[in-house]
């Protein structure tokens, strides 16, 4: 019960990594308040843990940002956790729609949507005094990624985007350092979910893909919400700007 008597809002609930932090964040004892763009997933979820409070939400979007925020501060009079699991591809995006709107989209939810939630989030738990906040960056945000695997004729806004939630995670996390707000990221390598299912469906890919990790497989979500549940516990209390790569050694080599 690491998150005992702390109050988490966690984006991207509704599936994958967000899903499997939700699931832990409850066991570990935290009062959790779930958001995600897909309202049929969050109200599944809230049929399964009668406790969860869910709200459906856009990340990208100020006014839904800052109605997330201010309904979990009032549901608990404070905030603790902020864990920004929501985030897409491109393959997410309209497949009719330009690299340059793809472009849009991607930055718009990965990078604007993890800095307004951080924001709304930091004025809620200055309140609180202090809090923790985890930032999902990814593999692809510190190395490359092979052409063959890669968007379109290899411009893909997925990298750049998740590069950008790295370097944000350290700029924030030295800027609210002195008001006990620790901000870090888990970097994860390849990781079964909806967001890799359309790719990881082709038995080539997938063993592409497996092969990438020393560790011979890709990760499971479950094993990047175990990294994020210790980043939100006081037991990482000198753990502050950190983007810790959960990737199976992918970016060692
Ligand atoms: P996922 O299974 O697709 O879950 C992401 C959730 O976020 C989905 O429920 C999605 O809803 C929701 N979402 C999308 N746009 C949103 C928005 N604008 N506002 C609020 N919610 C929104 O993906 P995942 O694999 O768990 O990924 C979680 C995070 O980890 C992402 O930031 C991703 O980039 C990162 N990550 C994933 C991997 C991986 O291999 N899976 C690796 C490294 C990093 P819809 O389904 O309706 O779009």
């Amino acid at each position: 019960m690491r998150l005992a008597d702390k109050t988490a809002i966690i984006t991207g609930a509704g599936s994958g990594i967000g899903n499997a932090t939700t699931r832990k964040f409850l066991e570990e004892g935290a009062n959790v308040f779930a958001t995600d763009i897909d309202e049929t997933a969050l109200v599944e979820l809230a049929r399964e843990f009668p406790s969860l409070e869910i709200l459906p939400g856009d990340v990208s979007l100020m006014e839904e940002v800052e109605e997330i925020v201010t309904a979990a501060t009032k549901r608990w009079g404070q905030l603790d956790i902020l864990v920004n699991s929501a985030g897409i591809t491109a393959r997410n995006v309209d497949e009719n729609a330009s690299l340059e709107e793809r472009w849009d989209k991607v930055m718009a939810v990965n990078v604007k949507g993890s800095m307004l939630m951080a924001q709304a989030a930091v004025g809620a738990m200055r309140m609180s005094g202090g809090g923790a906040i985890i930032n999902l960056s990814s593999v692809m945000g510190v190395v490359g990624y092979p052409t063959a695997l890669a968007f379109s004729d290899g411009f893909n806004p997925y990298p750049g985007s998740k590069g950008a939630v790295a370097q944000m995670t350290r700029d924030m996390g030295v800027r609210f350092a002195a008001e006990g707000i620790r901000v870090n990221a888990v970097a994860p390598g390849f990781v079964h979910t909806s967001l890799t299912a359309n790719v990881t469906q082709n038995p080539e890919i997938l063993s592409a893909l497996n092969k990438l990790h020393p560790a011979g497989r890709m990760g499971t979500a479950e094993e990047i919400a175990n990294v994020i549940a210790f980043l939100a516990s006081d037991e990482a209390s000198f753990v502050n700007g950190a983007v810790w790569m959960v990737d199976g050694g992918y970016s060692a080599q």
